[in-house]
């Protein structure tokens, strides 16, 4: 019998990641306390280092769609890996699983879509958009044009642009930013900031911000305006249905670029193919990552309108690309998961029933004396923590609530992540009822030992 492979233990895997510096992490104290070790994953669940079974509310980082452990995808990375590992895309190449994908893409996004760029990472998917816009603004000798506006709050990814374009306070802290050129508005954040406006008041009033900053900058040096349909990492701030239709006015009264960021939107987490669908936004960018390969492997596209694309290939070269563009495996395992998505009917299953089902079932936590309002759209939503629920007041210091909260989850076997004190909620798109009723049982669990926390 040929022996085992020696397991590490968690203490000798968390001594070794002690070199390990973590995003979005406080590493010193991690390095008193020590990392969780995850090991191992199957369709909704992972289990930790020490044999503790979790269920994944958050479908790893918002992208894990088609849930773990799918062997058709792991053939198919297999498959590429021996017939072609790696080709690059530069000096006019190309190769199958890059080729067919982005057909396919073409096919299942709006008709203004015939152009795809590829990356690895939302976040310099969105550094490339910038390029593309300023390129576009130059070509048509409109070289003022070069200011980006986005919002408060918002989430573009962690480059020096994508970090810039973000609203994110601590994030510009921490490396001087935001870079010039981009300005940011407020965010249309109706619980937290709408007073005693109307969803549809306030929905008008924060597009009428954009148009305001507009005016103030002169739309001579405006180049785009850049927004996630739903924001996510921000705590799922769902705009009212007034705000995207006078955005997309205001910017075509403008003349700016309109970019709509479906990282995390996008492959079926709002129960549409596209958060852009359920909102009528009709773009002229994409970017899309996280759902797009389920996160199996690192790949993300832009979709480019005709407007702008037609512009940009206009006999100059596109000086620009990475090493991984449209990376093999990568776009093989895209195309498998998309297949996947369609097959087993996942965005239809989240509009037709998981999403409405998850609405009801937040809808009861409202009687619980810590929550002050649930949202969600399909399987993307948020519970939001208030001290005094009747006027909307927050808990002070902001975010340590949100943090007991979720340490709960993940002491009774929950993943669930809180952006201040809004629990985050994006599961895999095949969860069952079942599977939300379960969530459903920790989840007030976890809030009554909150409550008593901080009571
Ligand atoms: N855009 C949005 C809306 C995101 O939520 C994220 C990541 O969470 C990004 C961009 C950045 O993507 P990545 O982490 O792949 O760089």
């Amino acid at each position: 019998m040929t022996a085992q492979p020696k397991r590490n233990s968690t203490t000798e895997w968390q001594a070794q990641d002690r070199h390990h510096i973590h995003p979005f992490s406080d590493n010193a104290q991690l390095h008193e306390i020590g990392s969780r070790v995850i090991t191992k994953a199957e369709g909704t669940h992972l289990w930790d280092s020490e044999g503790n079974r979790l269920l994944d509310a958050f479908a790893g980082l918002w992208c894990v769609n088609v849930g773990y452990g799918r062997k058709s995808i792991a053939d198919v990375a297999y498959k590429q890996l021996q017939e072609l590992p790696y080709y690059n895309t530069f000096f006019k190449t190309t190769h199958p699983p890059v080729a067919e994908l982005s057909k396919l893409l073409v096919d299942m996004t709006p008709k203004q879509f015939n152009n795809v760029f590829y990356g690895q990472s939302g976040s310099d998917a969105n550094d490339t958009i910038v390029r593309m816009v300023r390129s576009y603004w130059n070509l048509k000798k409109q070289p003022k044009k070069k200011t980006i506006i986005s919002r408060t709050n918002g989430y573009h990814g962690s480059t020096m642009v994508a970090a810039s374009l973000g609203g994110m306070n601590y994030m510009h802290e921490l490396a001087d930013l935001p870079l010039p050129g981009f300005v940011h508005i407020r965010q249309p954040y109706w619980y937290g900031e709408g007073g005693s406006s109307t969803p549809e008041e306030f929905g008008k009033l924060c597009a009428k911000a954009l148009e305001d900053k507009i005016l103030e900058l002169g739309a001579e040096n405006v180049a785009a305006f850049i927004g996630e349909p739903i924001q996510g990492a921000g705590g799922v701030i769902i705009p009212p249905m007034t705000y995207w239709p006078a955005i997309q006015e205001i910017c075509k009264k403008y003349d700016l670029l309109l970019i709509a960021d479906e990282v995390i939107c996008g492959f079926g987490r709002t129960g549409h193919w596209f958060g852009s669908e359920y909102f009528g936004i009709e773009s002229d960018f994409m970017t899309m990552a996280k759902g797009i390969t389920s996160g199996y492997m690192p790949l993300s596209a832009i979709m480019v309108s005709d407007r702008v694309a037609d512009v940009l290939n206009s006999g100059i070269d596109f000086s620009h690309g990475y090493t991984y563009s449209g990376h093999p495996v990568s776009c093989a395992v895209a195309i498998e998961n998309i297949r996947i998505l369609r097959e087993e009917k996942l965005v239809e299953r989240v509009h037709d029933e998981t999403g409405p089902y998850l609405t009801k079932r937040l809808w009861e936590l409202l009687d619980h004396p810590l929550v002050g309002e649930v949202r969600n759209v399909g399987l993307m939503g948020g519970i939001e923590l208030v001290k005094d629920k009747n006027n909307r007041k927050t808990f002070q210091p902001v975010g340590d609530t949100g943090t007991i909260c979720r340490d709960h989850c993940f002491r009774l076997g929950l993943v669930m992540r809180a952006t201040r004190d809004t629990m985050l909620i994006s599961p895999s798109l095949t969860w069952t009822k079942g599977d939300i009723d379960d969530f459903m049982k920790l989840t007030q669990e976890a809030l009554d030992l909150t409550a008593k926390d901080v009571g």
